[in-house]
């Protein structure tokens, strides 16, 4: 059953699962088809989280469907449906284009290598030598490197090299040339092995399809009910209280932002002072700012990438990412072909950004800011695309304040947290029995292959929970 209405919903379920993110629906699914009676409650009108849509005229806007490992197809044939995997087909071309270089790739080892070989005059020998140092990093042994000293044990004194190799990884997960080099190198390594890939149909088509597949495998999906308490007994949980309605459950997955599922939702005095310890060290990740550009109906333009990474800064630096004079803007061309049938242009250009830079403006100024951003964003695409100002007739522009209005991530964080929110999403349930953490949590389970297979590891803990419970 799929309603607005809490109450039309059962009083008992096995599991509750808070948030329908790609971590959550996944969790759902699989749990669903274990055998387990799953009530999935999503606070907003529409299933997604951050791999959402939205519709605006005759356009459809994707807003994370930039790109994801090949890994995706696997992980949708397994968990979900095989006719879901076929839709994963390969991008074709991403683009660099800054000061220090313009190169193409389809963003493969081999193609990689070559351009790192041929474009930037390294040895081969070398670049293999840190694809084998990547490919030998491991999540438990590998955590003091930092990525400053791993590019400068291979490739030091070459910030343009740097720059090809991390730009689009910092794009993706917020990360630093100070955190641990594992955070690089496993989303990375992912990347790297056969390119980048979409959802041919666009996001609507692969959200609408998992909500098929979950009412189809029995979960119930209650939409714009938000989870307010993790009710618990004795320190376990016995449900949860959603929309101010009680629902008893053996156990909640949250796939909602981790500080919030400890602090407001089940509350501080049910951890242990050691555990909370360890919360106090999180960092939220930083959040992103996106401008949405629609074509006029007829209007076109070539083929010029599926992916751009920009820059007008002279060399590499993730401050500057985040900087709010945007100086790098990431454009995902989407041309009719994603959508079988559209004759729709849309562009979306992300950028990195930080929340303090946007949450105190008031109004009036924010409106204008973001106004200013969309005349940015337009006058840096007209370099692609010349001409591209007389042929839009829509534009919009989201901020991390956005961010936070839809997905209640605080300060809009895009990526959750930093590294260490890992251990403590994972080890949740060893404090609260019964209380479990998939999502977007520490780098190296941010973007949809992240999300959607730690919410497979997270349902089948769940799964056993429930059976010894
Ligand atoms: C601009 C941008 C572009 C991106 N591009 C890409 C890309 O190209 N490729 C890629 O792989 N990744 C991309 N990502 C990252 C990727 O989209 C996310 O990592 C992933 O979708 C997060 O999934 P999640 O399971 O953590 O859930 P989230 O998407 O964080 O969803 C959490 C859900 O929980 C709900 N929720 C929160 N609180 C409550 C509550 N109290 N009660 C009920 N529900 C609640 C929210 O409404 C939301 O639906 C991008 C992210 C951003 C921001």
């Amino acid at each position: 059953m799929i309603s607005n209405k809490i109450e039309k919903m059962n009083k008992e379920y096995d599991v509750i699962i808070a948030g329908g993110g790609l971590g959550g629906l996944t969790a759902a699914n699989v749990l669903a088809k274990q055998g387990r009676k799953v009530l999935l409650a999503e606070q907003h009108f529409q299933l997604g989280g951050l791999a959402t849509y939205f519709k605006r005229k005759q356009h459809i806007f994707d807003v994370a469907l930039h790109g994801f490992p090949v890994g995706m197809k696997k992980t949708l044939r397994k968990y979900w449906s095989k006719e879901m995997s076929e839709h994963i087909t390969q991008v074709k071309s991403i683009r660099f284009d800054n000061p220090q270089f313009s190169i193409d790739t389809t963003f493969t080892k081999e193609d990689f290598t070559d351009k790192l070989v041929t474009e930037f005059n390294l040895k081969r020998e070398v670049v293999d030598a840190f694809y084998d140092e990547l490919d030998n990093m491991n999540y438990y042994d590998d955590r003091l490197m930092t990525n400053r000293e791993l590019f400068d044990k291979y490739f030091p004194g070459r910030n343009d090299v740097v720059r090809f190799l991390m730009e689009p990884i910092t794009y993706a997960n917020g990360s630093t040339l100070d955190e641990p080099a594992i955070t690089y190198g496993i989303v990375f390594s992912n990347f790297m092995s056969k390119g980048v890939y979409t959802f041919n149909g666009g996001t609507d088509l692969m959200i609408d399809m998992m909500k098929c597949e979950l009412s189809k495998n029995g979960v119930d999906i209650a939409m714009s009910s938000k989870v307010e308490k993790v009710l618990l007994d004795n320190r376990k949980v016995k449900g949860a209280l959603i929309n101010g309605c009680e629902i008893k459950a053996k156990a909640v997955l949250s796939n909602g932002n981790i500080l919030s599922t400890i602090h407001e939702w089940t509350g501080d005095s049910a951890f242990s002072p050691e555990f909370l310890k360890k919360v106090k060290d999180l960092r939220l990740n930083n959040s992103s700012c996106q401008v949405y550009i629609g074509l006029k109906p007829g209007e076109s333009f070539d083929y010029i990438g599926d992916l751009l990474f920009t820059s007008t800064y002279p060399t590499f630096d993730p401050a500057k990412l985040v900087a709010h004079d945007m100086t790098s803007k990431t454009f995902s061309i989407y041309y009719p072909e994603i959508r079988p049938g559209s004759k729709d242009y849309t562009v979306v250009a992300s950028m990195n950004a930080n929340y303090a830079d946007w949450a105190n403006y008031t109004d009036e100024e924010y409106k204008i800011a973001k106004q200013k951003m969309i005349d940015d964003t337009i006058i840096a695409l007209d370099k692609y695309i010349p001409g591209i100002a007389d042929k839009i007739d829509y534009t919009e522009a989201a901020t991390p304040r956005t961010f936070q209005h839809y997905t209640l991530h605080g300060n809009g964080s895009s990526f959750g947290t930093k590294f260490k929110g890992l251990d403590v999403s994972m080890n949740l349930h060893n404090e609260v029995p019964g209380l479990f953490h998939a999502g977007s949590v520490g780098i190296i389970m941010s973007g949809w292959l992240g999300a959607a297979n730690y919410g497979v590891i997270m349902a089948n803990n769940v799964d056993k929970y429930i059976s010894s419970s």
